[in-house]
Order: structure tokens, then sequence, then C-alpha cells
């Protein structure tokens, strides 16, 4: 019987994040979908990757419960306002109060530590280096970088028993680019969140960065969001 290929997708519920989990699926992975409640103002994205799961399918779906309240210092974890109607020119210039201080180093760390546990050599991470909000985790540096590191933390990798391999889809991608990749997937958009300030109903604010980079890929693509 041929062996299975293990991956772990980190899954935010978000319209990449959904994506890279198609994309995973599509590739033959059986995949391992990791989420986490982290204090994250749109905990709301947690219900959206729950439906993603169901729709798409996934071989298990964990949420790890992490607090970076406890430091807080961005918007999406402190009390401070989410910023609002930035254009485009504004996000290339500046690293906003939207930034989560090491969010991705800290997310890929779990992972990490989870296809350790699963012995899986795949990791899957939507981050996007063109239309994104300027976060220096989410630079190819930064993941190859991580990847170097990660083959010398585990056990698994010192024993040389796996070797991680961290897959990011869409790195090269525009938003655009994601929402037409998403379709040929077979992605639910309708079931995804972006919004970083949706309100007490769960609806979205339609001019959070995360928004707008939404509304300008499915405008850019030619394709209704749901
Ligand atoms: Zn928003």
């Amino acid at each position: 019987m041929k062996g299975v290929t293990k991956a772990v997708c980190l899954l935010s519920g978000g319209l990449d994040s959904a994506t890279c989990l198609a994309w995973a699926l599509r590739e033959g992975f059986e995949v391992h979908a990791l989420s986490f409640d982290y204090g994250q103002r749109h905990r709301v994205e947690l219900d959206a990757a729950r439906r993603v799961v169901e729709a798409l399918g996934a071989a298990d779906h964990r949420v790890a419960k992490i607090d970076l309240r406890v430091f807080g210092h961005s918007a999406l974890t402190d009390d401070i306002d989410v910023p609002k109607g930035r254009d485009e020119a504004q996000m290339d210039a500046e690293i906003p109060i939207t930034y989560v201080p090491a969010r991705n180093t800290i997310f890929l760390s779990f992972a990490l530590a989870w296809a350790e546990v699963l012995e899986a050599s795949h990791i899957i991470i939507g981050v996007n280096a063109l239309d994104y909000s300027g976060y220096p985790d989410c630079r190819p540096e930064f993941i190859a970088a991580f990847e170097t590191m990660a083959n010398l933390a585990t056990k698994a990798g010192v024993e040389g028993r796996t070797k991680v391999k961290i897959h990011t889809p869409l790195i090269q991608l525009s938003k655009a680019g994601i929402v037409r990749l998403g379709q040929e997937l077979g992605v639910p958009f309708g079931l995804t969140h972006s919004c970083y300030d949706p309100n007490s109903e769960g609806r979205v604010c339609g001019q959070c960065d995360s928004c707008l980079l939404r509304a300008k890929g499915f405008r850019e693509a030619g394709i209704e969001d749901l």
C-alpha cells in the first residue's frame, strides 16, 4: 500500500489559507489543518475555518489556543483601532499596526511541532509577498530562513528521518491571482472570512486592509465575492 504524504496546513479561515487547503488537497497531501485562537479581535474567522474544513475536507483540524494578548501591541490583539481606508501607497510604505509581533514565526513553530509528531515533512502557509499589508514575516527570505531553522530544530530533522519543506503556493500571486486559483480549486469563498474588524454579528467592515485587498482581488479577477 502506498503511504500517504502528510502535510500541516495553517488555516486562518480567510481566503488565502482556504485556497492553500484546497491546493494541498489537489496536490494529494493528507492535510492536517491548524488554526489559532490567539486573542484576535476577528475570532469569528475560526468559525470560517471550521466551515471551510467541513466543505473541503481534511484529515484533521486542530485549533491551538494561545494568547498573544499577553503582549498585545497590535490592533488585532490589543485595544488599538484597526486602520481603515488605507490606499495601496500607504500599504506599501509602512508596516501597519495590524502586524502581530512574530505571528508567523509563532504559527510556523506550532506547525513544525505538530509536523514532527505526525512525522510529516510538509508545512503549507498562505503567505503572499505581492498584495499584502507589508508584514515582514510574509516575505520569501523569512520562509527560507525558517525552513533552514526547522531542519536544525527537530529530533526528526537531526536524525535525518524527515526534511521539512515549507510550501508557499501563493507567495508570488497577486490577490487577483489567488482569487483565480481559488475559483479553479473550488474554494467556497462565501464561507471564508477576511475582515480584521467585524462587528458583533460578524459582518465585515469593508474598509480595513484585509477587506480592501480582498475586494481588489475579486475586482481585478472579475469574479464576484459571494
Ligand atoms: Zn474589514
